[in-house]
């Protein structure tokens, strides 16, 4: 698989290039210069093949000739090791538990996958990979569990003191080994901007191999694409073939590989990018206007995203050709409001308990059917995280029916530890040389 810039078709790298550098020079967005199509056959039959032989299949399409078939299925087995159930609510509305894996969100596909990535593409002997992470919560969880115990690789994430849960704390602080916590006395933002700085920082280049890990990273676009095909073939088995997918939506990685999915084959009628007020994709398709805004905070806070990252990337992939695009997406916003209404929604109707971004895919469903009544296909909405990670959303009785997954019950015994640091990027530069090694 060869990738281009979004800022430059005529660019030509590997895919391994692609992983490393994250984004091109040119700050475009690597893209697949060929997207290549599943046989019919394979989408004919999917609903014989397991999670990792639908993986195995849709990465060896991609990346045949970048990592050789045993490499690849070793790695996909290592990385995928988990399940996403597509569980039936109702005759036609199901919701797709993203959640199994070690951080409890869905970004664990990729951060598993593309750790394993970088570690096989890093020769014995080469410099030490040094991974640097600003989260919120959720992206640093899945980044330090996916990269943990890999070697030849170090992971440092800042996190802004008193903005994240519990519980996406206990995961940030208490991996030792090859991960480090550090923990900003700032926002998220503060903490984006110093890790920006180290980038673009001559010292602190010349002395590590700096890597990002961000959602931009094709590495983790491409095993998003694995749950699209997997829920087709665990509906298929049903006798839903009509498939809508709702997609709670903030940097747009997630859709963004749901449309790839579709790129390469998948059957899907159509995709709802659900958002918060956060509503700059949903603006943008009602009036034509692309305007980014500065981020607003609300209950779906991994969703709080006013500039979302991958949006150039599904232009591209429509060639950005708006009308094809609203052909399959629309967008819907939801406030706090009507996301805690959502939730107890899903609760009294249900009796399932999701979490804040869960039920703005919900909300999304239940809007879209209204509006197109004569639509009878099966729907499903992702749900991108746990509920236990955003204990202080919800009314108490609901809060109480909450499991806490044995995950996170073995990190409440271990011992954690987190640097503290200032926002201020002197401090961190010098904290990065004193603890070279
Ligand atoms: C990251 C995240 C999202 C948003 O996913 P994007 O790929 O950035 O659109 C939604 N929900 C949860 C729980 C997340 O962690």
């Amino acid at each position: 698989m060869k990738l281009y810039s979004t800022n430059n078709k005529n660019l030509s790298v590997s895919f391994k290039e692609a992983v490393f550098n994250s984004m091109p020079q040119d700050k475009g967005l690597y893209m697949p210069v060929e997207i290549p199509q599943l046989d019919a056959d394979f989408i004919e039959h999917i609903e014989k093949y397991t999670l990792p032989e639908i993986a195995n299949k849709v990465a060896s399409a991609l990346l045949k000739d970048e990592i050789p078939a045993d490499d690849l299925k070793a790695l996909i087995d290592d990385a995928i090791n988990f399940d996403a159930p597509a569980v039936k609510l109702d005759e036609k509305t199901f919701v797709l538990e993203l959640f199994h894996g070690p951080s409890l969100a869905f970004k664990d596909f990729g951060a598993r996958f593309m750790s394993r990535v970088m570690a096989y593409f890093l020769k014995d002997g080469e410099q030490l990979l040094d991974v640097l992470v600003a989260t919120s919560g959720d992206t640093g969880g899945a980044v330090a569990l996916g990269f943990l115990g890999v070697t030849n690789t170090r992971v440092t994430i800042l996190y802004p003191e008193g903005k994240v849960s519990p519980i996406q704390e206990l995961q940030l602080t208490t991996n030792g080994q090859n991960i480090r916590a550090i923990e900003v006395k700032g926002t998220f933002d503060d903490c984006q901007a110093l890790v920006k700085q180290a980038f673009a920082d001559k010292d602190l280049n010349a002395k590590f191999r700096l890597t990002s890990a961000n959602s931009i990273n094709i590495s983790r676009l491409i095993p998003q694409t694995f749950y699209y095909f997997n829920t087709y073939a665990q509906l298929k088995k049903q006798g839903l073939i009509d498939l809508i997918f709702s997609v709670p939506s903030g940097n747009f990685g997630n859709i963004g590989a749901g449309l790839l999915a579709y790129k390469l084959g998948l059957p899907v009628k159509q995709f709802i990018a659900a958002t918060n007020i956060n509503d700059t994709v949903p603006r943008f398709l009602e009036s034509g206007v692309y305007e980014t805004k500065p981020s607003t905070q609300t209950y779906s806070n991994a969703m709080d995203v006013g500039a979302p990252s991958n949006w150039v990337r599904i232009m591209d992939l429509f060639d950005n050709d708006v009308e094809a695009l609203k052909n399959i997406i629309t967008s819907y916003r939801f406030n706090d409001e009507e996301t805690l209404a959502g939730i107890k929604e899903i609760d009294a109707k249900f009796d399932y308990v999701a979490c804040p971004h869960t039920a703005i895919a919900y909300l999304a469903i239940k809007k879209f059917r209204k509006e197109n009544p004569e639509d009878k296909s099966a729907a499903v909405f992702l749900s991108t995280a746990h509920a236990c990670k955003f204990p202080d959303i919800f009314p108490v009785d609901i809060a109480a029916k909450i499991e806490i997954p044995k995950q996170v019950k073995a990190l409440q015994s271990k011992a954690h530890h987190a640097d503290k640091l200032g926002a201020d990027f002197e401090g961190f530069k010098s904290y990065l040389l004193k603890n070279a090694d």
